[in-house]
């Protein structure tokens, strides 16, 4: 039987509770308590899965200077970036915060992640260990058990994961997700409730220890994943050149082929990268949840906040 969302009950409405094979999957949201942030919130930010991947190589202890340095060189050109990712992307705060939002300041979180529809195992095995399906997401099954579920209902883009690795990131807010511009919050915050903050603040404790103990008995073991690592990224940027490329030659072409009202739509862009940046904002789906986790207003983003802090 599919799993199914049961009504919320109007005296209960924020707990979210599931039949079928996730009938113990229920879970409520942890109380605000006046709090700007705390554990569980889910942001939008242009954050790269990529500056999760980077701090698991830094603390690998990749004993290859060459890899080492490799590994370096490339995060530390991700965070000169303005913004880390044109995609803006659902993260996870994993602490409390009573700081206004408007403050810069590193915040802990975790990523997520559907890696660009990339089936799971063509990936890096180390993209495998810390990824984590959020439900709704195919590779929940009998073998493959281990999932969260957000709430008030299903997480809104199609096999998504969370990257179960916690790394402290100066991406600004842009906003509560599913809202991926600045401005008032979403009448429905998507949250992780109580139960799938705790599993997944654990899951990352547990993840970390197994990943350094393994560093740890086999000298070779960080070595091969950051290798494997950066030639799956050298790949990918060799891919998005092409893509590009052949994206620039269609927009030289595109009079030619399109009506004049695609290319009026076209033309009001500034650049083909901030179409295709726009393209991946609209193909993000929209909320499927029924109900809210919390009604009332309680953020205006600040002018400027905008920004990375980087
Ligand atoms: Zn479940």
């Amino acid at each position: 039987m599919h799993p199914r969302m049961n009504l919320r009950h109007p005296s209960i409405p924020l707990m979210a509770t599931w039949t079928g094979p996730h009938a113990n999957c229920g879970d409520t949201p942890s109380p605000r308590d006046g709090r700007p942030i705390i554990a569980g919130d889910i942001f939008s930010m242009r954050e790269s899965v990529y500056a999760a991947i980077y701090d698991v190589l830094y603390h690998s202890n990749v004993a290859d200077r060459t890899l080492y340095s490799q590994s370096r060189l490339a995060a530390h050109d991700l965070m000169r970036k303005e913004h880390a990712t044109k995609k803006i992307r659902p993260c996870i705060m994993m602490r409390d915060d009573t700081d206004p939002l408007s403050v810069c300041k590193p915040r802990t979180i975790c990523v997520t992640t559907s890696w660009e529809k990339t089936p799971l195992t063509d990936l890096p095995e180390l993209f495998q260990l810390f990824s984590v399906p959020l439900f709704p997401n195919r590779r929940i099954s009998r073998e493959n058990p281990d999932h969260y579920h957000s709430l008030p209902g299903e997480w809104d883009i199609e096999d998504a994961f969370v990257f179960a690795w916690e790394f402290e990131s100066r991406r600004s807010i842009i906003n509560r997700w599913p809202s991926k511009e600045p401005g008032d919050p979403p009448k429905e915050p998507v949250v992780f409730g109580k139960v799938a903050q705790a599993r997944l603040a654990q899951d990352c404790v547990n993840k970390r220890e197994e990943w350094v103990r393994k560093c740890r008995l086999d000298p070779k073991f960080a070595d091969k994943h950051a290798r494997d690592c950066l030639k799956h990224l050298k790949k990918l940027d060799a891919e998005r050149a092409k893509d590009q490329s052949s994206h620039s030659q269609a927009a030289f072409n595109f009079p030619s082929q399109k009506s004049r009202m695609a290319v009026q739509a076209c033309r009001s862009r500034t650049s083909i990268s901030s179409w295709k940046s726009h393209l991946s904002i609209m193909s993000a789906g929209s909320r499927r949840g029924a109900g809210g986790c919390e009604s009332e207003s309680w953020r205006r983003v600040r002018p400027g906040l905008h920004r990375s802090c980087a």
